[in-house]
C-alpha cells in the first residue's frame, strides 16, 4: 500500500463544520467564524515514551486526539479541525485500522474533522496531532488570570490514569483505572461552560502539583491546597490506600482533568455551570499571596516531595 492509498483508506472522511477543503489538496481551507479567535494546539505521542508499546492501536488513536482536546478545553475553546503527522515503521493494516477507528471515535464525540496531515516512514511510531478551534475573544481562559483569594477547583478525580498506566505496564490491561489512561475524557463541555466565569485554567497532563504550579507561576500567585479535599476515586483508594492515592493525585499525570481558579463572587455561578455541563468539580483550596503550593492536612503541613516527569531532565535540576 503506498502513502496515498493509505491516506485514502484510513484517513479521508468527508464533511465537517467550516471545512471548505479537507484531506487531498496541498492544504486545507477552513472558515473561522467572524469575531472568533483561532486556537491552536499540538501534541506528540512517541511510542515507549508517551504510551507503552502494548497499548491497543485504537486507544493510541483515541488518546492522540483526546490530549489535544484537553488543551483546547483548558482555553475554553470549541475544537473543530485536526491535522495528523504520522511516522510509522511499517504500514500495518490492522494497526492503522485500529488507530483510525479510535481517532475517529474521539473526533465524532467532539465534532472534530480531520482535514490534513503528513505520512512518513521512520524507525519508530511517532504521532503528532494538531488541533484547531476557536473561542470568543472575551472568554478565552488562560493560565494567567488567577488572583489572591480565588477558589481553586479540580474536575473529576485525579491520580487514576497514572495508576492505570502502571497496571497496563505490569500486564493488567483492563479495569476502571486502566480505562482512565486508555480513554481520557477531555473536559471540553466544562471548559466552554465556565469560560467567562473562571479566572484561569490549565489541563492536567503532568499531574496536579506540577500543572497547578504552572498556573500559579503564570498568574503570580501561591496556593493553599487541602490534602483531604483532593478528589480521589474509590477505585484508586482501594487499590493504593488513601495516602498513596493522594500522592498519586498530586504527582501522577495523564488525567486530562481541568484545574480552575474562580473568583469567590462567581463560585456559585461557576458550580452551577459546571453541573449543567455534566462535570463534577471539587474545591481543593484557594489562591494566596506569594508563590508555590502549601499543602495542608487539618491545618498541618504535609510532607510531600514532588518528583514529576520531565523530558530531557538530567536529574541535576529540581
Ligand atoms: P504534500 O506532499 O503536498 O504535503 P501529501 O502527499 O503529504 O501532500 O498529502 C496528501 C494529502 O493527504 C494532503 O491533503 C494531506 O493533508 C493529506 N494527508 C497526508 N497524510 C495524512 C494523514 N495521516 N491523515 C490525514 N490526512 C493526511
Ligand atoms: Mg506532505
Amino acid at each position: 500500500m503506498d502513502e496515498f492509498a493509505l491516506i485514502d483508506r484510513y484517513f479521508r472522511r468527508a464533511g465537517g463544520a467550516g471545512v471548505r477543503l479537507g484531506v487531498g489538496d496541498d492544504a486545507a481551507l477552513l472558515e473561522v467564524p467572524a469575531g472568533r479567535l483561532l486556537v491552536a494546539a499540538v501534541d506528540t505521542l512517541v511510542e515507549g515514551v508517551h504510551y507503552p508499546p502494548s497499548l491497543a492501536a485504537a486507544d493510541i488513536g483515541y488518546r492522540a486526539l483526546a490530549v489535544n482536546l484537553s488543551d483546547l478545553a483548558a482555553m475554553g475553546a470549541e475544537p473543530c479541525w485536526a491535522t495528523l503527522a504520522l511516522t510509522l515503521p511499517a504500514a500495518d493494516a490492522d494497526w492503522l485500522q485500529g488507530f483510525a477507528d479510535g481517532l475517529f471515535e474521539a473526533a465524532a464525540a467532539h465534532d472534530v474533522a480531520l482535514v490534513g496531515g503528513d505520512t512518513t516512514h521512520g524507525s519508530q511510531t511517532v504521532i503528532s496531532l494538531q488541533l484547531l478551534g476557536h473561542v470568543d475573544p472575551d472568554r478565552a481562559l488562560t493560565r494567567a488570570g488567577c488572583r489572591e483569594g480565588d477558589l481553586l477547583y479540580v474536575s473529576g478525580t485525579v491520580g487514576d490514569a497514572a495508576a492505570g498506566l502502571e497496571l497496563i505496564v505490569a500486564g493488567e490491561g483492563q479495569g476502571d483505572l486502566q480505562q482512565r489512561f486508555r480513554r481520557p475524557a477531555p473536559r471540553v463541555a466544562l471548559g466552554g461552560a465556565v469560560a467567562g466565569l473562571a479566572s484561569a485554567a490549565i489541563d492536567l497532563s503532568d499531574g496536579l502539583y506540577a500543572d497547578l504550579s504552572r498556573l500559579l507561576a503564570a498568574s503570580g500567585a501561591g496556593a493553599r491546597v487541602d490534602w483531604q479535599a483532593l478528589p480521589v476515586s474509590a477505585a484508586l483508594r482501594e487499590r493504593a490506600g488513601d495516602d498513596a492515592a493522594r500522592r498519586l493525585a498530586l504527582g501522577g499525570g495523564d488525567d486530562y482533568e481541568l484545574c480552575l481558579a474562580v473568583p469567590r463572587d462567581r463560585a456559585a455561578e461557576f458550580e452551577a455551570a459546571a453541573a449543567a455541563a455534566g462535570a463534577t468539580v471539587t474545591r481543593i483550596g484557594e489562591a494566596v499571596a506569594g508563590t508555590g503550593i502549601a499543602l495542608l492536612n487539618g491545618g498541618e503541613p504535609v510532607d510531600y516531595r514532588h518528583a514529576g516527569y520531565r523530558h530531557f531532565d538530567d536529574g541535576e535540576t529540581a
